[in-house]
């Protein structure tokens, strides 16, 4: 009998075993990747954030030496070695998988090789890849199954020429021409690896602007800044069928100008992921299809837990581990909240785009009355050393008590200013405490500062 048995060994997964297992409970977790030797890690380590970031910087290395070295007083003619580049990236994930093998031993954590499946509360069966069963009781049990990408029916993917960031990742070669369908956070990190190592990237977003996830000014500028890389990207497209034609794919849609049609070597499915439920048991369900959960992530069945991709909130990796640490917690006896609203989203491309809290449009939909700040990279100095000055930071704080509801950031070193909005925004804080906080000079962080003393009406370089 264990204390908890975690199903999925994803982000949320293995965070939830670890923090399970520092307060003193029994810990199982149970994984179906790898085999007979389970392989930790999840869509985050195997196929996600970790491959598609590896490619992000090894590729953006290879643009700079292309388009970006001359400039700074260096010339290199760059050659592409693509297997090179996607044998670093294996490195890189068999090294921190191998890194989650080691932490499991060390906090005396049970790793479970196989499908689960819950038979009701407090009862799991594990089948391993050679078929074997086996039967396990728990007192709580934990629902950490993730999420799978989305195929369009009128589209069907093939794995070949027609596929999902699981191939996307690992092509082995550089396609001349790349159609990719979702401008939202895969197709616009994955486009700009394959754009920056030669292909001609084309992304068709459905709605009216990219990334509706993001603040709407910041989701436009970024938009505008890959344009300028050369990335074709046409919004409030409705793809409506296509087939495949030898070593091509065509592509046929609907746009504000009417119908079009589009030809690639490959096209790149990327409108969104949806939960996997394989072996939830009989747990109730939302309208969208994930695994119920109230505040405190219990589902309808009691002892049943869920976390992660597979319930209600941004699919994120740091959200999915927030949830495992909450959930560890809460069975020990303590009582976390995980607040949707403080967890950041971030895209890694260049220049990156990132967002915390509330943007300005879901702020005036609310009704509130706000103070913007906003600052340009270009007055930045460190941005300007750097060669980096597109973009800007904007901060979004209550008009009367000055409370901040959200930062919004397109330019450079974009994912670790957000960390510092991050924080001040959990701690219930100003745009005044932003202003007041001394950051170092030269760094980009100081654009942050700027925009909050923006909207207090008295930045100093702009
Ligand atoms: P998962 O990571 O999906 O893990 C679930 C695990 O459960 C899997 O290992 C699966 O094999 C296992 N499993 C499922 N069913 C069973 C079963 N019945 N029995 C046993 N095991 C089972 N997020 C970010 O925050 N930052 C990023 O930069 C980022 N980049 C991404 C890039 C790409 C290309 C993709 C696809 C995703 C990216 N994400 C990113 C999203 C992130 O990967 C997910 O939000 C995160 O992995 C969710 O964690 P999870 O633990 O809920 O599920
Ligand atoms: P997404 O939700 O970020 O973007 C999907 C995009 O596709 C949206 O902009 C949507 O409007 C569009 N779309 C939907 N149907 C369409 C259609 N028929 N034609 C054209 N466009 C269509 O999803 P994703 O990019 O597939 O990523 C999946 C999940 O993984 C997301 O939840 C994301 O948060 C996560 N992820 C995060 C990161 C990161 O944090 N940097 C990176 C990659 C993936």
């Amino acid at each position: 009998m264990y204390d908890v048995l975690i199903i999925g060994g994803g982000p949320g997964g293995y965070a939830c075993a670890l923090r399970a297992a520092q307060l003193g409970l029994s810990v199982a977790l149970v994984e179906k990747r790898g085999g007979a030797q389970a392989s930790l890690g999840g869509t985050c380590l195997h196929v996600g954030c970790i491959p598609s970031k590896a490619l992000l910087d090894s590729s953006e290395r290879f643009w700079a030496a292309r388009h970006d070295a001359a400039a700074h007083g260096i010339v290199v003619e760059p050659r592409l070695d693509l297997a090179a580049m996607m044998r670093r990236k294996q490195e890189v994930v068999e090294t921190l998988a191998r890194g989650l093998d080691g932490l499991m031993r060390k906090h005396r954590i049970a790793v479970l090789a196989g499908r689960g499946e819950v038979l009701a509360a407090g009862r799991v069966r594990v089948t391993a890849s050679d078929g074997r069963a086996s039967e396990h009781a728990a007192r709580h049990i934990v629902l950490a199954t993730g999420s799978e990408p989305i195929s369009l029916p009128v589209l069907p993917c093939d794995g070949e020429r027609i596929v999902t960031s699981d191939q996307a990742i690992a092509f082995r070669e550089v396609p001349p021409r790349l159609l990719v369908i979702g401008g939202g956070a895969i197709g616009l990190e994955l486009g700009s690896v394959w754009a920056r190592l030669g292909s001609a990237v084309t992304v068709l977003e459905a709605t009216e602007e990219v990334c509706p996830f993001l603040d709407a000014d910041v989701a436009a500028a970024l938009r505008q800044a890959l344009t300028r890389q050369g990335l074709q990207i046409h919004c409030r497209v409705r793809v409506s069928g296509g087939e495949r034609r030898g070593e091509t794919v065509l592509v046929r849609g609907e746009g504000p100008e009417g119908p079009r049609q589009w030809e690639a070597e490959r096209v790149l499915v990327a409108v969104g992921r949806r939960p996997h439920l394989d072996g939830i048991g009989p747990v109730a369900l939302t309208e969208r299809g994930r695994v119920r959960v109230d505040e405190q992530l219990r589902t309808s069945v009691p002892g049943i837990w869920a976390i992660g991709d597979v319930v209600e909130g941004p699919m994120l990796a740091h959200k999915a581990e927030e949830e495992g640490i909450a959930v560890a917690e809460r069975i020990a006896g303590r009582r976390p909240l995980v607040d949707h609203d403080l967890i950041p989203s971030v895209v890694y491309t260049e220049p990156e785009a990132a967002s915390v809290g509330r943007g300005e449009a879901r702020c005036r939909a609310e009704g509130r009355a706000v103070r913007v700040g906003r600052f340009p990279f270009a007055a930045n100095g460190r941005a300007r050393a750097a060669g980096q000055s597109e973009g800007f930071v904007k901060v979004i704080a209550e008009a009367e008590s000055d409370r901040l509801l959200g930062v919004a950031i397109v330019g450079p070193r974009a994912a670790d200013l957000i960390g510092i909005a991050a924080a001040h925004l959990a701690y219930g804080g100003s745009s005044e405490d932003i202003a007041r906080t001394c950051l170092p000079h030269p760094t980009a962080s100081e654009a942050l500062r700027e925009a909050a003393l923006a909207a207090l009406g008295r930045a100093l370089h702009a």
